[in-house]
């Protein structure tokens, strides 16, 4: 049984927030929505931040919960398997479920970042940009979208 979940208000508009509590390792949900291509993602504008890329020029226009996933730069959920949004530690009944933009993202898209994390960076970039240790902290996690792995391993 998935965990229930909300949508409510937050302070970046909408959010997904945890309606009980959420076991460490939990999955949470699964992404899904329709295949786009890059230029698919870039044509939707201001849509593109809907976007969770999949592979190289794979992206999903997210649809459902997942769709209302925020970042965090100290997430408390991270991707595995591409698609599986999972609970990287015990969430609260309550709290917003969020997850490292960066661990998904490859291309050239940034977004400024305020997520008031005492170790927010103040911008969400790509994956290979991120600081090597936070970049193996993730690896080691199992939280990295595959396709970016097996680049930066390369
Ligand atoms: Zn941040």
């Amino acid at each position: 049984m998935p965990p229930a979940l909300s949508i409510l208000e937050c302070d970046v508009g909408r959010g997904l927030f945890a309606a009980e509590v959420i076991a460490a390792g939990c999955e949470i949900l699964r992404f899904t929505g329709p295949l786009l291509t890059l230029n698919e993602v870039r044509a939707n504008g201001a849509g593109a931040a809907n976007a969770l890329q999949i592979g190289v020029d794979r992206y999903l226009d997210l649809d459902g919960p997942g769709r209302f996933a925020n970042h965090s730069c100290t997430p408390n959920a991270g991707v595995v398997d591409n698609t599986r949004l999972v609970a990287l530690r015990a969430i609260a009944a309550g709290e917003e479920i969020r997850f490292d933009y960066s661990t998904t993202i490859s291309d050239g898209w940034t977004m400024a970042c305020r997520c008031g994390s005492p170790d927010c960076r103040g911008l969400v970039v790509a994956f290979q940009l991120l600081p090597p240790l936070l970049q193996r902290r993730y690896a080691v996690l199992g939280v990295v979208q595959r396709f970016m792995l097996e680049e930066v391993e390369a």
